[in-house]
């Protein structure tokens, strides 16, 4: 499986979102996610992201290894504000922006303006 990292974080720009060919990764809210029981793998996504913030599970830094278990967190657990897992909805097309991020994510320091 492939997983987005902190580099996502407040930018979220979605040019991996229109090349997923199964519709696999996720808006939250400050950051997108992969679903690891949808993703198939193809590696679409990695060299499109403008700050490399994806990377093959095998490939991830060392310091970025929460984020591994995070990406499941998104689909596995509740969410603040809704009643049951995402799981596996078959598509993030049909589900929208979800508009709420994993504890992880949602306690991360807000990026500085991009245009400095
Ligand atoms: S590896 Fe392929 S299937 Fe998995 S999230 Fe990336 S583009 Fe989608
Ligand atoms: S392309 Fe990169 S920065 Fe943009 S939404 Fe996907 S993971 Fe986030």
């Amino acid at each position: 499986m492939y997983v987005i990292m902190e580099g996502c974080v407040d930018i979220l720009d979605q040019t991996c979102v229109q090349n997923c060919p199964v519709d696999c990764i996720y808006e939250g809210d400050r950051a997108s996610y992969i679903n690891p029981a949808e993703c198939i793998d193809c590696g679409a996504c990695e060299p499109v992201c403008p700050v490399d913030a994806i990377a093959y599970v095998d490939q991830v830094p060392s310091n970025q290894q929460q984020h591994i278990d995070d990406n499941r967190v998104f689909f596995q657990t509740v969410l603040a504000g809704r009643s049951q897992p995402l799981s596996a909805p078959g598509g993030a097309g049909g589900v929208g922006r979800v508009g709420v991020d994993t504890p992880l994510i949602a306690a991360l320091p807000r990026r500085e303006s991009a245009s400095s």
